[in-house]
């Protein structure tokens, strides 16, 4: 779709199933259930929306889901399907990983930058493997506090921070440290936007007096938006998620920001709107070709 001058595409890394526990915190589950059912393990479909922004001729993706190393056993657990899901669906769009100029990630959890990197399989004769970056030309774009978490985890966090994920990057002089809020274009920029963990950042698209907004996990859904209070388990800093919420909410609706949503199996994309102290985003039509 076309946002002002710049060009945005959700492009997918498939979809994974996670404890309905996990997304909605202290949220009973018959009230989260009326939103999304679960299936006979407590498991909640989530989408892995990655965006494609293509601004000023640079290509910028954002955000690369689980990738491709999983164990089979952790395949199983996240009843993921398929391979090369986000370069595949890549390639349809007409990009392959050589143009992708900038890699933001908005944390390092493996569900937003397991595709940073892949397996390389050496000769058969000499048995090696190697984790090299997916995108040989890009710069990955992280927060620095954030890879300081990601590299110094503590029991809570060390299952999601990867270091196969973040470390090939640093190896190959390919990552980009950012101190804060950093522009990428004149259209693009990330945001730190704290809670779920200290240095998670959004990406802010504004062009032609249009805005959008990518908000990985600040609000991994529409509901996550339209109740301030449903915040994830997954969060670090929960009381820091709900008034990053509050800002983000006001800004949004000021601007009549399009919302993108990372991990909302129904809602990619949609407007705020705001009736009697009620929220709701209102869905616009899907990319054809949705997983
Ligand atoms: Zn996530």
């Amino acid at each position: 779709m076309r946002l002002g001058n710049v060009n945005l595409h959700i492009v997918s890394d498939g979809r994974a199933w996670m404890d309905g526990g996990g997304h909605f915190g202290l949220v009973p589950k018959v009230l989260w259930e009326k939103v999304v059912r679960a299936d006979e393990l407590n498991r909640i479909p989530m989408a892995l929306n990655c965006l494609l922004v293509v601004s000023e001729g640079k290509r910028i993706l954002v955000d690369t889901g689980f990738g491709d190393k999983l164990s089979p056993k952790e395949r199983e657990i996240y009843g993921i399907a398929g391979e090369n899901r986000l370069v595949g669906n890549l390639c349809r769009l007409g990009f392959a990983p050589e143009d992708i100029d900038i890699v933001i990630n908005t944390h390092l959890h493996s569900d937003h930058c397991g595709g940073n990197t892949i397996l390389r399989f050496g000769k058969v004769s000499d048995r090696r493997r190697e984790v090299v970056p997916t995108f040989p030309r890009a710069e990955y774009w992280i927060q620095r506090l954030e890879l300081a978490d990601a590299r110094y985890p503590n029991e809570r966090t060390r299952a999601t921070y990867l270091a196969e994920n973040f470390v090939p990057l640093e190896e190959r002089g390919q990552l980009r440290l950012l101190y804060g809020d950093t522009r990428a274009t004149s259209e693009v920029r990330c945001v730190v936007t704290r809670g779920h963990t200290r240095a998670h950042q959004s990406v802010i698209i504004e062009s032609g007096g249009e805005t959008a907004i990518y908000l990985g996990d600040l609000a991994p859904r529409a509901v996550n938006v339209e109740c301030l209070a449903w915040v994830a388990a997954f969060d670090v800093e929960p009381l820091e998620t709900i008034e990053t919420k509050r800002r983000i909410r006001d800004w949004a609706l000021e601007k009549n920001a399009l919302l993108i949503f990372e991990h909302d199996s129904r809602v990619q994309m949609g407007y705020l709107r705001e009736e009697g102290g009620r929220y709701k985003v209102i869905e616009i039509a899907p990319e054809p070709g949705r997983p």
